[in-house]
């Protein structure tokens, strides 16, 4: 146990600390260390993984013992160790492996310089590209003008640039380009300069990570990471597990404080990551997020030409006509992967069977892509979503126990629509409204209905949400 003396001799240093490498860095890389214990000339410090230990020890390993020297002459070495939340028997019994810090490298800093790069390779190879997703591909409208511009300005930059918006962070729903803006991002910049691009899902990011764990090669990949000037990270509402988005959280810090730029897509607004811990929805909020809406007809029509003149340069004789664009632009609203479909889809059909495409095949053809009569089956998360976006508050406002009126309103439209939309109880409704009793519940759903008979334009916004929420 540590004594009182040794606890104020460690918040001094830590003050020390903090003030000599700034509020920032300290609370990246530092926040987490904890004193273990002193004996002699050796402090015994921790910190929870394994690529923060190897991080500072590269980094700040003299800064940390000089701040102890100068609280303590005595003190010439800093053990660094990880601190085992899982498996507290195991390290008991496995002596902590003591890493000495030194004015000279480190023995450890010159081993992990020399790791295999294959490792490092690995963790860091990125994510396949589609390579028909580039720019000359992606259509603009409407719902994407802005997403568009700033992605573009993202890949035309050089290296050393002022970067402008960090992160970009780009939210949508399933669809509707996420995918395809990144990889344009990539393609782009990895060809038109110097700069170098990764893609990485954040599935690839995590695998990455814990490979690079795994191996002990977290400095490796933490180095590779810094040869990257941008890092683009597709669907992030993937990234899960605490330590990885801690990783995750140092990662964004480090390359947005040496100026790389990050772009990343994922299905929701930063406010929306629940599982994200405040600090990183803060920073992913801080750059510039963009949302692209829905493809509108126009779009669509736009979208499925791309497609087609896609597929005309390996099948020279595809065509389709005008009216059956026009036909497939109106059916299908879903999203951009239905319009791509039934584009394979004529393809293959007149392919194999050497006919031209016609209104009355493609109609026969599509036939399920459009499910015009069916309704769709609207779920609690986006009532919320929709809901939070109409009246500009978050979806953690709604399920908050919050009482001010421009949030109280919101969530009783929301349970209203709720009930009326879906086949939930009101206990699971009031369940997923945050923990709510039925009661509450009732009494929303009662309240709407009642303010819905008499007041027009709240009449009108609950219309506009129906028709958004069943397009
Ligand atoms: P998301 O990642 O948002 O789920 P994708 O980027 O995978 O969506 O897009 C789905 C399909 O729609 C892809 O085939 C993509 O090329 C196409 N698509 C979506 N938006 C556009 C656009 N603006 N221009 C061209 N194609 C698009
Ligand atoms: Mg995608």
């Amino acid at each position: 146990m540590m004594t009182n003396p040794e606890q104020d001799r460690w918040s001094r240093v830590k003050n020390r600390l903090r003030s000599n490498v700034g509020e920032d860095v300290y609370t990246s890389w530092f926040a987490r260390m904890d004193l273990e214990g002193v004996q002699d000339e050796s402090v015994r410090l921790s910190v929870p993984t394994r690529f923060l230990k190897s991080w500072i020890q590269a980094h700040y390993a003299e800064r940390v013992l000089s701040c102890w020297q100068a609280e303590m002459p005595e003190v010439h070495r800093i053990d660094l160790t990880v601190r085992s939340a899982v498996r507290p028997v195991v390290q008991a019994k496995e002596a902590p492996v003591p890493v000495e810090v030194r004015r000279a490298p480190a023995p450890e800093l010159r081993s992990t310089a020399t790791a295999p790069v294959s490792a490092n390779h690995d963790a860091l190879g990125g994510s396949p590209l589609d390579p028909r997703l580039t720019f000359a591909s992606f259509v603009v409208g409407r719902s994407n003008t802005l997403a568009h511009a700033a992605a573009r300005q993202v890949a035309e930059g050089r290296r050393g640039d002022p970067v402008m918006f960090n992160p970009l962070y780009i939210h949508a729903g399933v669809g509707l380009g996420k995918t395809h803006l990144l990889q344009a991002v990539t393609w782009a910049g990895n060809s038109g300069n110097e700069r170098k691009v990764l893609y990485l899902t954040a599935e690839k990011f995590m695998y990455g990570f814990v490979a690079a764990l795994k191996t002990q090669t977290a400095l490796a990949f933490k180095e590779a990471l810094r040869g990257i000037d941008v890092l683009v990270i597709d669907d992030l509402q993937f990234l899960q597990g605490k330590s990885t988005q801690a990783e995750f959280c140092h990662t964004l810090n480090a390359l947005i404080d040496a100026g790389r730029q990050v772009v990343i897509a994922a299905d929701r607004p930063p406010s929306d990551l629940e599982s994200l811990d405040d600090r990183v929805r803060s920073r992913l909020a801080g750059g510039l997020v963009v949302e692209m809406g829905s493809l509108g007809e126009e779009l669509r029509h736009g979208i499925l030409k791309s497609r087609v003149a896609a597929a005309r340069t390996h099948h020279a004789t595809f065509d389709v006509p005008e009216d059956v664009l026009q036909y497939l632009a109106r059916a299908i609203t879903h999203n951009g992967r239905d319009l791509e479909g039934a584009i394979n889809r004529l393809l293959a059909h007149s392919k194999l069977n050497n006919q031209p495409v016609t209104l009355e095949m493609a109609e026969r053809e599509v036939r399920d892509l459009i499910r015009p009569s069916e309704p769709k089956r609207i779920k609690i998360e986006d009532i919320q979503r929709v809901v939070a976006r109409q009246y500009n508050v978050s979806r953690s406002d709604l399920l908050s126990s919050r009482r001010t009126a421009n949030v109280v309103r919101p969530r009783q439209v929301a349970m209203y629509l709720a009930k009326t939309l879906t086949l939930r109880s009101l206990p699971e409704i009031g369940r997923r409204f945050g923990g709510r009793d039925h009661t509450t519940v009732l009494h929303a759903v009662r309240k709407i209905e009642a303010l819905v008979s008499r007041d027009n334009a709240l009449s009108e916004e609950v219309e506009s949400l129906k028709r958004q929420l069943q397009e």
